[in-house]
Parts: structure tokens; sequence; C-alpha cells
């Protein structure tokens, strides 16, 4: 491509690296510099793959931090691997930007390696072109065979739970985008920004998960809408105590309730995990967030039927139909 590296250079520099000290090479054969990657899957093991992609003005504000958009990048990818159960190991990235400037590399592929190193995974390949920035991330990983954690497996009578606190990241975008809607605290719209910008993908609790839950996901578009989705999948209703959401104290600063609950039912962008488990193995599902230091809120309960009602405080409430959709 055009610009002012050269490709060659720009994938040399930035997104080239040895392989891990530790000898092993975490199952790569051969990484970047040949027509494609050559990969290693264990024995036993199934292949577990994802792939999305951040454009710029819909998935991130254009003028973002290069930093947070490179570990953005990797970190929803890395969600989805979570919410399988699965072990990350390899990513490609196939990168389309404007111009090859080293001011906006430089953090980018920074960020892009803080969340690779986080979780152990090797970036083996990609493809750079020049065009509107558009950051595609392929992430591969595995999962010991048929043990792969599905949105399909809850049953009526399980309890419906989620990692963390929901609504943080869609309150930070919002105060990115519309600073002057709220009267937040700095140091409260800092936590939500960053919640935003750097998501945090549960990929050791997902993987623990496997075995425990019922049936997994990771909440991208809005509890609600998720929640439906993954009930779909399942063939089953499910009900909500809206009471029970897991709100931050920073989300409630900014944002009293209602609006809260607001930005935890249909917000998205939260890449915690919703988890359903039978009630009898909740406790063991629970104690195992806690050794990942992960919180874990019991929120409802799957029931027979379909779609997704909710309560509040005991009384009937209206839950928003979907979560957000890119084609509305
Ligand atoms: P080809 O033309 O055969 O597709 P390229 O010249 O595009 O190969 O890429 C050369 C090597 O660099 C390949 O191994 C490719 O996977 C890798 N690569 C290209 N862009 C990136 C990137 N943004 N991040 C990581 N690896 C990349
Ligand atoms: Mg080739």
């Amino acid at each position: 491509m055009a610009g002012s590296l050269g490709e060659f250079e720009l994938i040399r520099r930035y997104f080239t690296r040895p392989p891990p000290a530790d000898g092993t090479g975490g199952g790569v054969i051969l990484g970047v510099g040949d027509d494609a990657a050559v990969l290693r899957v264990p024995d036993g093991e199934d292949l577990v793959a994802a792939v999305d992609s951040l454009v710029e003005g819909r998935h991130f504000p254009a003028g973002s931090d290069p930093r947070s958009v490179g570990y953005r990048a990797l970190a929803v990818n890395l969600s989805d691997l979570a919410a399988m159960g699965a072990v990350p190991r390899w990513a490609l990235l196939a990168l389309t930007l404007p111009a090859a400037e080293p001011a906006w590399l430089e953090p980018f592929a920074a960020g892009f390696m803080l969340a690779a190193d986080r979780h152990g995974v090797a970036l083996v390949g990609g493809n750079t072109t020049a065009g509107p920035l558009n950051v595609g991330v392929q992430i591969l990983g595995t999962v010991p065979r048929g043990t792969a954690l599905l949105r399909s497996g809850a049953r009526p009578g399980d309890v419906v739970a989620v990692t963390g606190t929901l609504g943080d990241a869609a309150a930070g975008l919002e105060l990115i985008l519309h600073p002057e809607r709220s009267r937040a605290a700095p140091d409260a719209a800092r936590e939500l920004v960053a919640r935003f910008e750097y998501p945090t993908p549960r990929v050791a609790f997902g993987c623990v998960a496997r075995g425990i839950a019922s049936a997994a996901m990771d909440l991208s578009d809005g509890l609600a809408g998720d929640l439906a989705k993954l009930a779909a999948a399942s063939g089953v209703g499910a009900h909500l105590a809206i009471e029970r959401l897991p709100l931050s104290s920073a989300l409630l600063a900014a944002w009293p309730e209602p609006q809260a609950r607001d930005f935890a039912l249909a917000g998205g962008e939260d890449y915690e995990l919703l988890l359903c488990v039978r009630p009898q193995r909740y406790q063991e599902l629970a104690q195992a967030a806690t050794r990942c230091g992960v919180a874990l809120t019991r929120v409802g309960e799957v029931r027979a039927g379909t779609g997704v009602s909710g309560a509040l405080d005991g009384r009937p409430v209206q839950v928003p139909a979907g979560g957000y959709d890119h084609f509305r």
C-alpha cells in the first residue's frame, strides 16, 4: 500500500515478533512472513474460530486513541472465545488504513500487543491495505474435543448470571460522543470511558465455566437483546429481576436511575459474559468466578416458553425488545 511507510516495512516493524521465549512456539509452526500461517491444534482439541471487525465511525468514534482501537479490536474477539470456554491461541489482523503513519501505527500495535500478551495470543498473520480505517481480527483458539460452551444449552429452571457490571461501556461511549449530557465527576467519567476503550474479556473465567455452565454468550449488544438470542438458541424463555442488575458506582454517579438501568439492559459494548447454570451448580460457578477475580451476579432465571420478561421489585416491567442492531 501507499503511505509514508512501505507495506513490507510496516508489517516487519509493527506486526512481526519473535516466537515466545518458552520454546513451544504456542503451536505456531509458521507465523508472519509466508503466504499463510501453519498452526498445530493440540491432539484431542477442537479449533474454535471467530472474526469481528471494528469500523471507524461505527464501532469506535473517528479520531479515537489508536492504542485503544488496537486493544479493543483483539479484546472483542477474545470475548467471543471466552464465551465458548475456549483458550485463545492465535490471531490474524486484517488492517485497512488511510495512511501508514508511524504516529498512529505505533500506539495501535502497542494496544493490540497488550491484549495479545495478557492472554497468550500470537499474531500469526494478516493483511494490510489502504482505505477507510477498518480493523478486522480473526481469532483462533481451542477447547478439549466436544466441550465448547454453547448458547443452546439453557434449560427451564437454570439460573441466569452475568459477570462484572453492566452498562458502563455504553455510558462511556455516550460520554465520549455527548459529554454535555452527563454531570459525571471527572473520576467517574474516566472510569466509564476506560470501560469502553479497554474492555476486559473474561477469558480465564470462560475456560473454567466450561463444564459447569449450561450455556453462555458474551454481551456485546446489551443484556436484553443478547439474553433473547441465547433463549431463542436454547428454545426457552427467560426472566430478569431488573433490580438485581449489577451497576457500578461510576455509572450510578454519572446517570442515576432509571437511565443507569437502561444502559445496563440495552447499551451494549459490555463484553461481559452471560451464563446459564443449573441451580444446584450455581455455587460452584460463583466460587470459580471468585477464584478468577470476577464478580458474578445472579440476575434471573430460565423459564419454559419464549422471549424475555422482567420485573422490578416484583412488579412486571417491559424489557426493551432488542439490543443494538447495526442495520436498524
Ligand atoms: P500475501 O500477498 O501472500 O497475502 P502479504 O504480502 O500481504 O502476503 O503479507 C506478507 C506476510 O505478512 C503474510 O504472512 C501476512 O500474513 C503478514 N501480514 C500482512 N499484514 C499483516 C498485519 N497487519 N498483521 C500481521 N501480519 C500481517
Ligand atoms: Mg500470497
